[in-house]
């Protein structure tokens, strides 16, 4: 039976061959062998990703046993419809994002941008526009590149087709890291930090918001509601990882 799906898998999978030849070395443990996968894992590396397993929440895309919102997501009121993560945040995965955002190891985009692709197809959400959550000019400058433009990009080029709105958001305010702060804390750290600059595009619009990776989703939901003030109908989010939901 003709299935568009696995059509459209088919050749995301050739574009797959031809942008992303198959690697000399594993991106996860960087050893050489004969085995890589189109993504360039060895065979035993990419057995044991953390790959995002069903059942999930329904909005944060976490595993979550018990369908629906997981405890989480039960308790806050995201700005964003859904999110769609495509690893648990763990090794190695934390590792390859390290290398990407902070050893310039950008050639990781592409695959991770393919996978992230994947989990769009699967998830069946439908998008208008695809927008990366922005770094402040003085980070950008630090980096030499913002990965969530370089993920969004890629995504783009495998099934956006042209949809990528790269400076509508911008970071007008730079904020302090947010590492070892709540999300009561990290909102307020955010809140008014993000501008729509241009809502041509965004106005009634199904937005997809592409980040490297969530954790409180304080991030993606400032933007999502600076999007939505500015016009946009929904607000979804595609991320690399999203943090291992914490056990009651
Ligand atoms: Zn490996
Ligand atoms: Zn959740």
């Amino acid at each position: 039976m003709y299935c568009p799906l696995v059509k459209l898998k088919r050749i995301l999978s050739d574009i797959i061959d031809i942008v992303y030849p198959r690697a000399i070395r594993c991106i996860a443990c960087e050893r050489e062998g004969p085995s890589y996968n189109r993504y360039g894992f060895c065979h035993d590396c990419f057995e044991n990703l953390p790959f995002i397993t069903d059942p999930r929440c329904e909005v944060c895309g976490r595993h979550f046993q018990g369908g629906g919102r997981c405890h989480l997501c039960m308790n806050l009121d995201h700005v964003f419809i859904r999110a769609i993560p495509v690893f648990e945040y763990d090794i190695p995965i934390i590792d390859i994002i390290h290398r990407f955002k902070y050893k310039g190891h950008t050639e990781l985009a592409s695959p991770m941008s393919m996978l992230m692709a994947n989990a769009l197809i699967d998830s069946r959400i439908n998008f208008d526009a695809i927008i990366p959550v922005p770094l402040h000019e003085k980070r950008l400058k630090m980096r030499g590149f913002n990965q969530a433009l370089y993920l969004a990009q890629g995504i783009d080029g495998i099934i956006g087709g042209n949809r990528l709105l790269d400076s509508a958001l911008i970071r007008e305010r730079n904020t302090p890291a947010q590492i070892g702060m709540d999300r009561a804390g990290r909102m307020w750290n955010l809140y008014g930090a993000f501008k729509v600059r241009d809502n041509k595009g965004i106005e009634d619009k199904r937005i997809l918001l592409v980040d490297d990776v969530l954790t409180t989703g304080s991030t993606v939901d400032n933007c999502a509601n600076e999007l939505i003030d500015s016009g946009a109908k929904d607000v979804y989010v595609a991320v690399l990882a999203a943090s291992i939901l914490p056990k009651l």
